[in-house]
Protein backbone atom coordinates (compact mmCIF):
# COMPACT_ATOMS: atom_id res chain seq x y z
CA UNK A 1 0.00 0.00 0.00
CA UNK A 2 1.28 3.28 -0.84
CA UNK A 3 1.04 6.51 1.28
CA UNK A 4 -0.26 9.26 -0.23
CA UNK A 5 0.14 12.67 0.97
CA UNK A 6 -3.34 14.53 1.88
CA UNK A 7 -2.21 18.31 2.69
CA UNK A 8 0.11 19.63 4.49
CA UNK A 9 3.20 17.31 6.13
CA UNK A 10 5.54 18.71 8.42
CA UNK A 11 9.19 17.86 6.70
CA UNK A 12 11.63 20.84 8.23
CA UNK A 13 13.82 19.30 10.41
CA UNK A 14 14.12 20.73 13.97
CA UNK A 15 17.41 22.42 13.54
CA UNK A 16 15.93 23.86 10.35
CA UNK A 17 13.49 25.42 12.03
CA UNK A 18 15.36 26.78 14.91
CA UNK A 19 17.90 28.24 12.23
CA UNK A 20 14.00 29.91 10.72
CA UNK A 21 13.05 31.19 14.12
CA UNK A 22 16.89 32.53 15.13
CA UNK A 23 16.37 34.79 11.70
CA UNK A 24 13.09 35.88 12.66
CA UNK A 25 14.18 36.82 16.22
CA UNK A 26 17.27 38.76 14.82
CA UNK A 27 15.02 40.60 12.29
CA UNK A 28 12.13 41.07 15.37
CA UNK A 29 14.96 42.41 17.44
CA UNK A 30 16.19 44.85 14.12
CA UNK A 31 13.21 46.41 13.60
CA UNK A 32 12.15 47.13 17.27
CA UNK A 33 15.16 48.95 17.92
CA UNK A 34 14.21 51.09 14.73
CA UNK A 35 11.09 51.31 16.22
CA UNK A 36 11.93 52.48 19.45
CA UNK A 37 11.39 56.36 20.31
CA UNK A 38 14.52 58.21 19.44
CA UNK A 39 15.39 60.61 22.64
CA UNK A 40 17.17 62.78 20.78
CA UNK A 41 14.08 63.52 18.88
CA UNK A 42 12.13 63.85 21.72
CA UNK A 43 14.27 66.55 22.71
CA UNK A 44 12.75 69.98 20.69
CA UNK A 45 15.46 73.06 20.62
CA UNK A 46 13.91 76.25 22.22
CA UNK A 47 13.58 77.50 18.88
CA UNK A 48 14.18 76.62 15.39
CA UNK A 49 13.91 78.81 12.19
CA UNK A 50 11.39 78.36 9.77
CA UNK A 51 13.97 76.65 7.45
CA UNK A 52 15.08 74.02 10.34
CA UNK A 53 11.45 73.74 10.93
CA UNK A 54 11.07 72.76 7.34
CA UNK A 55 13.63 70.21 7.70
CA UNK A 56 12.24 68.65 11.11
CA UNK A 57 9.25 68.61 9.57
CA UNK A 58 10.28 66.34 6.34
CA UNK A 59 12.41 64.40 8.84
CA UNK A 60 9.59 63.68 10.76
CA UNK A 61 7.41 63.03 7.79
CA UNK A 62 9.98 60.99 5.98
CA UNK A 63 10.34 58.85 10.01
CA UNK A 64 6.95 58.01 9.72
CA UNK A 65 7.04 56.62 6.53
CA UNK A 66 9.60 54.58 7.54
CA UNK A 67 8.46 53.45 10.30
CA UNK A 68 5.27 52.44 8.50
CA UNK A 69 6.99 50.26 6.65
CA UNK A 70 8.62 48.35 9.59
CA UNK A 71 6.24 48.44 11.68
CA UNK A 72 4.25 46.48 8.68
CA UNK A 73 7.49 43.74 8.96
CA UNK A 74 7.41 43.44 12.35
CA UNK A 75 3.56 42.65 12.11
CA UNK A 76 4.73 39.70 9.80
CA UNK A 77 7.37 38.58 11.69
CA UNK A 78 5.59 37.98 14.97
CA UNK A 79 3.08 36.42 12.85
CA UNK A 80 5.75 33.88 11.70
CA UNK A 81 6.93 33.18 15.15
CA UNK A 82 3.55 32.61 16.06
CA UNK A 83 3.09 29.86 13.40
CA UNK A 84 6.24 28.25 14.32
CA UNK A 85 5.35 28.01 17.78
CA UNK A 86 2.09 26.58 16.70
CA UNK A 87 3.74 24.33 14.25
CA UNK A 88 2.28 26.15 11.09
CA UNK A 89 5.39 27.47 9.81
CA UNK A 90 6.40 27.54 6.16
CA UNK A 91 2.84 26.81 4.88
CA UNK A 92 0.94 29.15 2.26
CA UNK A 93 -1.87 30.91 4.63
CA UNK A 94 -3.96 30.71 1.12
CA UNK A 95 -3.56 27.07 -0.74
CA UNK A 96 -2.07 25.50 2.75
CA UNK A 97 0.77 24.08 0.45
CA UNK A 98 4.85 24.20 1.71
CA UNK A 99 6.43 27.64 0.34
CA UNK A 100 10.02 26.79 -0.59
CA UNK A 101 12.68 26.26 1.39
CA UNK A 102 14.53 28.73 -0.82
CA UNK A 103 12.08 31.63 -0.09
CA UNK A 104 11.90 30.96 3.34
CA UNK A 105 15.64 31.01 4.09
CA UNK A 106 15.08 34.63 1.73
CA UNK A 107 11.85 35.71 3.77
CA UNK A 108 11.46 34.05 6.99
CA UNK A 109 8.09 36.05 7.22
CA UNK A 110 6.63 34.75 4.06
CA UNK A 111 2.97 34.27 4.53
CA UNK A 112 2.54 32.69 0.80
CA UNK A 113 4.33 30.47 -1.58
CA UNK A 114 5.51 32.12 -4.49
CA UNK A 115 2.30 31.43 -6.72
CA UNK A 116 -0.05 32.79 -4.44
CA UNK A 117 2.07 36.05 -3.25
CA UNK A 118 2.04 36.66 -7.24
CA UNK A 119 -1.52 36.24 -7.94
CA UNK A 120 -2.60 38.38 -4.65
CA UNK A 121 -0.11 40.95 -5.54
CA UNK A 122 -1.37 41.14 -8.93
CA UNK A 123 0.42 41.45 -12.29
CA UNK A 124 2.60 44.20 -11.37
CA UNK A 125 5.10 42.20 -9.54
CA UNK A 126 4.92 38.55 -11.50
CA UNK A 127 7.30 39.89 -14.10
CA UNK A 128 9.81 40.12 -11.01
CA UNK A 129 8.92 37.07 -9.35
CA UNK A 130 6.70 38.80 -6.63
CA UNK A 131 6.76 38.14 -3.03
CA UNK A 132 7.85 40.07 0.64
CA UNK A 133 11.75 40.33 -0.75
CA UNK A 134 10.00 42.34 -3.99
CA UNK A 135 7.94 44.28 -2.42
CA UNK A 136 11.04 45.01 0.35
CA UNK A 137 13.01 45.63 -2.12
CA UNK A 138 10.48 48.51 -3.53
CA UNK A 139 10.28 49.57 0.33
CA UNK A 140 14.06 50.26 0.09
CA UNK A 141 13.43 51.82 -3.28
CA UNK A 142 10.85 54.15 -1.90
CA UNK A 143 13.04 55.11 1.02
CA UNK A 144 16.20 55.97 -1.52
CA UNK A 145 13.20 57.62 -3.52
CA UNK A 146 12.28 59.88 -0.19
CA UNK A 147 15.85 60.38 0.77
CA UNK A 148 16.85 61.29 -2.77
CA UNK A 149 14.09 64.11 -2.46
CA UNK A 150 14.93 65.41 0.38
CA UNK A 151 18.61 65.78 -0.20
CA UNK A 152 17.31 67.95 -3.68
CA UNK A 153 14.93 69.79 -1.62
CA UNK A 154 17.68 70.79 0.72
CA UNK A 155 19.84 71.75 -2.40
CA UNK A 156 17.45 74.01 -3.68
ZN1 LIG B 1 -0.03 29.31 -1.86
Amino acid sequence: MTQTSRGPRIRKSPKWLEARRDALLERKGELEHDLAPDPSLQQQPEYLSPEDQAVRERENALQTRVSGIEAEELGLVEEALGRLDRGEYGFCQNCQKQISDARLRAVPWARYCTRCQRSLAGEATARDGGGGKDRLRRASTNLQDLLGDREHELEA
